[in-house]
């Protein structure tokens, strides 16, 4: 029939199989082949009913998203005529979902006039996670099976239901244990035989009938804080609206207008990016699939602060069994305490049950000293950040620990290679690098040395996914990937607000545009102190630079943020929620005088992009010095790490959307202004010159 369709006449009934591995995404070739074998089942008297089913174990996963943009070929028909026509057949058509029915796959489903499903499958429309709506009459026909309410949550949330839940709802009408095309064939010579017009969705009424109107706007109120700046969830309700509104036919034709204006915008252009850069993400060029991971079957931490405690739980959520080690028993039982105490806050949030968590904590020992490390297959060292310190529990437990395992730091600013020295296995020292609180973010910065094997980063690239995060390879470098560009865009956000801006309306413009809290909320949060902190320890590192003096003022003034009630906001009653302060205000005032600046206003649009052009300048730096394997993982890491909005893709790929023309006549300018931290990277100017992308880069 065609490479991707198979076709078979059983007695009276086509059947039609989709075979398109991995997921039977619907392509070019499989809406021509689909359309082709239906017409053939049409026109062939003997065909009384059709089955459509899915080859291997899925049905049909979803459209072909990397087709998205390309010019459909002339004999190709789109999609929509594709499933109008199996509506519209005077033959019955019986879908049968031998595995997932996704996107696409749903709405071709939905187009048919039956459907029979296995009871292990899942049917949804996930389009919404990728920036626009379905396209094929998913937001039409879903309302019409399911009613309305359950059709927003599947259509604005996304995430799929089990098919027993779709029995339920009405989008499935029976689910057969055993072989479901067997038992669609069945069920297609039953309608056939009784004979009479085939049950379109799409002239079904009864559950979009007389809807409450009101439902529509309560469901935009609900979606709301979830939903800053993003199109395409308020157009799958508009959709839904229409479909108990409007007629069938026009609800298609409004329903393809939307889809078309959101498919091509650059909203679903960066989450499709996204979904693309996440997958891209785990392959490291020079370690092949063959290499073999480590299994890693215990752990060890030691020291059980702040992040030791959230990396143990890390482990033990996991259900790696972990020993935590401190330098006292007083230390280490604060630390084990704390760890109880946010599991128990996990119980009381109803997010854990107790049985949960006593599995887990049971899955933790402690011991001071190294008896721990002995056996483990990883050992994360996460005591005070201080080189001398780690260096000699690096020699401590070099010499304890199996000759095979692993041994980590979750140093943010040290050069691990220098700890990797003062072993006698340093093809097998790593960093994992944890984000704060460990047992919440997904980012794991795993940080290759130079004399690491391939075996441990590959072993720490798979440990990362079994913990749940994301793991993303950097090199050693100062504040990594993800740290580097924070450090430096804040301090442009500090120049700004010593030139004339004010700190609630950098972080208003940045919250705007789709972070969760702009840079001095940020600080505030973390902690004044570790940003003072950590810029003292860098004054080495880049001399002679222009340094930003607000920060240093206010940590003198022990304003160090939440934890004091104060820092670049006031935090009334132990508020969490800061409100703009006129002390701060008259501090940065007397500040820009102090330092002979004459303050001027700055526009939202210019906070944005020199706080844009400082992290994308940054990452190419980042890339010129081989910290980060692909211009996509820095935007994996600005995503997961901190925030940056999904539909706009990442400081990378936002750069590559403004072009890079423009992104560097302005690092240019703000070169002149901030000196060396806006110095233009080379790839930059290469690629600006070149007319090339930030992912064009390929490492190497
Ligand atoms: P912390 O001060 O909360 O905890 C450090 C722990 O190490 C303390 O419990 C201390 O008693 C213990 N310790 C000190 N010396 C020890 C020794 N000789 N043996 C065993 N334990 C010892 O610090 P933290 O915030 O958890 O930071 C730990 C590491 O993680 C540092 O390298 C830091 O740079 C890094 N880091 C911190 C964050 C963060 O946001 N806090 C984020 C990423 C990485």
């Amino acid at each position: 029939m065609s490479d991707v369709i198979d076709f078979e006449v059983r007695g009276a009934i086509g059947v039609i199989t989709i075979n398109n591995p991995p997921a039977n995404a619907l392509s070019f070739a499989v809406d021509k082949g689909l359309h082709e074998a239906v017409q053939r089942c049409t026109a062939d008297d003997a065909i009384k009913a059709m089955v459509i089913t899915g080859g291997g174990k899925m049905f049909v996963a979803g459209a072909d998203i990397s087709e998205f943009g390309k010019p459909r070929p002339d004999d190709v028909p789109e999609l929509n005529d594709v499933i109008e026509g199996i509506e519209a057949s005077d033959k019955p058509v019986v879908a049968a979902l031998n595995g997932l029915a996704l996107g696409g796959g749903l709405e071709l489903a939905m187009s048919c006039h039956y459907r029979l499903a296995a009871p292990t499958i899942q049917v949804g429309q996930p389009e919404v996670k990728l920036g626009f709506i379905p396209g094929a009459g998913g937001t039409q026909r879903l309302p019409r099976l399911a009613g309305v309410e359950a059709a927003l949550d599947m259509i604005v949330g996304g995430d799929p239901i089990k098919a027993q839940k779709a029995l339920e709802l009405g989008i499935v009408d029976e689910l057969v244990e055993g072989d479901v095309v067997a038992r669609a064939v069945e069920f297609a010579e039953e309608v056939a035989a009784k004979g009479g017009a085939p049950r379109r969705t799409g002239e079904q009424t009864d559950k979009i009938s007389g809807v409450d109107k009101s439902v529509f706007d309560a469901y935009r109120r609900k979606i709301a804080p979830k939903s800053r700046g993003l199109a395409a969830p308020y157009e799958c309700i508009r959709m839904v609206e229409v479909a108990a509104t409007l007629p069938f036919a026009q609800g298609l034709e409004e329903e393809r207008k939307a889809f078309v204006t959101l498919r091509d915008s650059d909203q679903a252009a960066a989450m499709r990016y996204m979904f693309f850069a996440e997958r891209e993400v785990a392959k490291v060029p020079d370690v092949p699939r063959d290499v073999q991971p480590m299994k890693i079957a215990s752990a060890a931490v030691v020291g059980s602060g702040t992040m030791g405690g959230g990396i143990a739980m890390c482990f033990a959520n996991a259900g790696v069994p972990v020993t935590v080690t401190d330098i006292s028993q007083e230390a280490l039982d604060a630390g084990l305490a704390k760890v109880k105490a946010n599991y128990e806050g996990s119980v009381s949030r109803g997010r854990l049950t107790q049985a949960q968590m006593d599995e887990r904590l049971g899955l933790i020992s402690g011991s001071v000293g190294y008896d721990g490390a002995k056996e483990a297959d990883i050992v994360i060292e996460a005591v005070f950040e201080d080189m001398d310190l780690k260096k000699k529990i690096f020699a401590d437990l070099d010499a304890v620990m199996k000759p095979e395992a692993i041994l980590a730091s979750n140093t943010s600013t040290l050069d691990i290679n220098e700890l990797a020295a003062v072993t006698k296995r340093p093809d097998k020292v790593v960093g994992t690098h944890f984000f704060s609180p460990a047992n919440v973010m997904k980012l794991l910065e795993n940080v290759r040395t130079e004399t690491a094997s391939k075996e441990t980063i590959a072993t720490v690239m798979q440990l990362s996914k079994v913990l749940g995060k994301v793991g993303v390879l950097v090199g050693v470098g100062d504040g990594f990937v993800g740290n580097r560009l924070l450090g430096f865009a804040s301090r442009i956000a500090e120049f700004m607000v010593e030139e004339g801006a004010l700190p609630w309306q950098v972080d208003k413009v940045l919250y705007d545009f789709g972070f969760p809290m702009g840079p001095f909320a940020v600080s505030d949060m973390a902690g004044v102190d570790i940003r003072y902190l950590s810029r003292q320890g860098q004054l080495k590192l880049y001399p002679g630079r222009r340094n930003p003096v607000l920060t240093d003022k206010l940590y003198e003034m022990g304003r160090l943020g939440q934890k004091t009630g104060k820092g670049w906001y006031l935090y009334k009653d132990g508020s969490r929620k800061g409100e703009p302060d006129p002390e701060i205000e008259k501090l940065i005032a007397e500040t820009s005088k102090e330092l002979g600046i004459d303050r001027r206003p700055f526009s939202d649009e210019e906070i944005l992009a020199n706080y844009l052009c400082a992290l994308s300048n940054t990452g190419a730096h980042v890339l010129d010095e081989g910290l980060a394997i692909r211009a996509s993982d820095i935007d994996v890491i600005w995503l997961y790490g901190y925030g940056f909005p999904r539909q706009h893709g990442g400081p990378m790929f936002h750069a590559d959307l403004v072009g890079l023309d423009k992104v560097l006549a302005k690092t240019e300018a703000m070169f002149q202004l901030y000196g060396d931290w806006m110095k233009p990277a080379g790839l930059l100017k290469t690629f600006a010159a070149e007319g090339k992308k930030f992912k064009d880069y390929k490492a190497g």
